[in-house]
C-alpha cells in the first residue's frame, strides 16, 4: 500500500517512522501525502500560509537576549526564541494553521485533533475558528482537569471538547481515540496531529510547518550577534518544536540538544526519559523509541508538564539522536520548576513548564564550560499557573 508515497516514510540507520496504519486509514494518508506535495509547491498556498502567520500568528516571533539571565547562570551570551509570543501562546499554532489551510484546500469541512497540555487544542480552534472549520478536541480526563483554562479556551473558539477516559487519561489515551474517530470519518474530517508523531505523512508534515522556527531563528541571531551560538536547545514531547528550531541547524558545526521530562525518579513510570529505559516499538502509527514494560506494554509516563508527558519521541528526532547530530538530555520536575523561577525573576518571562525543562538544563551546560546558548522558548506559562502556585508556595 505504501508505493504510493513520494515523501521519504523512514528515518535514519533504524529505519524509524513509516506508516503502521489500519487499512481504513491508508486512503485518507495517501491522500493527505499528495494533497501536502501539491500544497507545497503552489504559491497561492504558501502565500495565504504566509499571510496568515504573519498577521494572525504574529511571525516573526522575536529573538530577545537575555543578558540578566545569562550573567547570572554564568553564560556570555542567551537568546530565547519566543513562541511563547505567538497568536495562543505556543508553537503549536503554527503547524495546527497550516494543517486547517491544508484541509480546508482538500475540502475537508471538519478537524479533529488530539491535545495533551491543551496547547494544540487551543491552537487547532482557534485555527478552525478563524477558517470556519468544524473542531472536535479529544482530551484525556487527567489533562482535562490540569488544563482546566485552555478546555474554557477551546469552548468559547466554538470547539467540542471529547474528555477520553480511557488509561491515565492522558495524551497516548487522546491520540487513539482521535485516530479512532477519524477512521469513521475521514471523508470529510482532517485529523491534525499535533507533533511529530504518527503515520506517515505526520512526522514530516508537522515537521515542515515547524521549521519556520529555526529558520527566523538562524537569520535573527546572526543578525543580532554576527554569529551561531555553541548550543540550540529545545524541550522534547513528541519533537515538533525540537525538530522545527533544531531542524535549520543541521548543517552546522554546533551541539543540538533535546531536553525530555525527568519527571520525579528514574524508574519507569516516573518519567517520560525516552532515551534512557527507551526501545524501538511501534505506538500510534510510527516506529521509535518508546517508553515499555518487560512485556514490551507502552509504559506509563510522568511529568509535571502535560505536554511532555508522551511515552515515544517522534520518530525523525529520535533518528537524528541514533544518528549523533542531536543529544539528549533530561530534567526533572523539580529543575523546570528553579528553571522557570530564574526566568520569570531575572527576564519578566512567565515559560510553559515544558519550555521549563529546557531552561532547566543551563546550568548543567555552563558546567560543561558553554558560553553561548540559543533556546526555544516553546510556550507561555499562564496555563501553568496553578500547578506554579501549589509547587513553588506563591
Ligand atoms: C506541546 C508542547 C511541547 C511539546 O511538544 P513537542 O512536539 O515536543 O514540541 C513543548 N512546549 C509547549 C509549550 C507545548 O505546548
Amino acid at each position: 500500500m505504501t508505493e504510493g508515497f513520494a515523501l521519504p516514510t523512514r528515518f535514519g540507520a533504524q529505519s524509524l517512522g513509516g506508516c503502521y496504519a489500519p487499512e481504513t486509514l491508508m486512503q485518507p494518508l495517501l491522500d493527505l501525502e499528495a494533497a501536502f506535495r501539491a500544497a507545497s509547491v503552489d504559491p497561492a498556498f504558501l502565500a495565504e500560509l504566509r499571510a496568515e502567520l504573519r498577521h494572525f500568528v504574529g511571525r516573526p516571533t522575536p529573538l530577545t537576549p537575555a543578558p540578566r539571565l545569562a550573567a547570572k547562570l554564568g553564560l556570555k551570551v542567551l537568546f530565547l526564541k519566543r513562541e511563547d509570543l505567538t497568536h495562543t501562546g505556543a508553537h503549536k499554532i503554527n503547524n495546527a494553521l497550516a494543517q486547517a489551510i491544508l484541509a480546508r484546500r482538500m475540502g475537508k469541512t471538519e478537524i479533529i485533533a488530539e491535545t495533551g497540555a491543551g496547547q494544540h487544542g487551543v491552537a487547532t480552534a482557534a485555527a478552525c475558528a478563524r477558517l470556519g472549520l468544524a473542531c472536535t478536541v479529544y482530551m484525556g480526563v487527567t489533562d482535562m482537569a490540569r488544563q482546566a483554562p485552555n478546555v474554557a479556551r477551546m469552548r468559547l473558539f466554538g470547539a467540542k471538547v471529547m474528555p477520553v477516559e480511557a488509561g491515565q487519561g492522558t495524551l497516548k489515551e487522546a491520540v487513539n481515540e482521535a485516530l479512532r474517530a477519524w477512521a469513521g470519518q475521514c471523508d470529510r474530517a482532517h485529523y491534525i496531529l499535533g507533533s511529530a508523531l504518527g503515520p506517515h505523512p505526520f512526522p514530516t508534515l508537522v515537521r515542515s510547518f515547524q521549521t519556520v522556527i529555526g529558520e527566523e531563528a538562524r537569520a535573527q541571531v546572526m543578525d543580532q550577534s554576527g554569529s551561531l551560538p555553541e548550543v540550540v536547545l529545545a524541550c522534547a514531547g513528541g519533537g515538533s518544536n525540537g525538530l522545527g528550531l533544531l531542524v535549520p541547524f543541521l548543517g552546522d558545526g554546533l551541539r543540538r540538544v533535546a531536553v525530555e521530562a525527568g519527571g520525579y525518579g528514574t524508574a519507569l513510570g516516573e518519567h517520560a526519559a525516552r532515551l534512557d529505559g527507551g526501545h524501538m516499538g511501534v505506538l500510534h502509527g510510527c516506529k521509535t523509541l518508546l517508553l515499555q514494560d518487560e512485556h514490551g506494554h507502552t509504559a506509563e509516563t510522568a511529568s509535571i508538564s502535560a505536554g511532555l508527558d508522551y511515552p515515544a519521541l517522534g520518530p525523525e528526532l529520535a533518528a537524528l539522536v541514533l544518528d549523533g547530530q542531536v543529544e539528549v538530555r533530561r530534567a526533572s520536575d523539580e529543575e523546570a520548576l528553579t528553571g522557570a523561577r530564574m526566568l520569570c525573576e531575572n527576564e519578566g518571562i512567565l515559560p510553559a513548564l515544558e519550555s521549563s525543562h529546557a531552561l532547566a538544563l543551563l546550568p548543567a551546560l555552563v558546567a560543561e564550560g558553554v558560553a553561548t546558548v540559543l533556546l526555544g522558548l516553546s510556550g507561555r506559562g499562564d496555563k501553568d499557573l496553578s500547578t506554579y502556585q501549589a509547587r513553588l508556595g506563591i
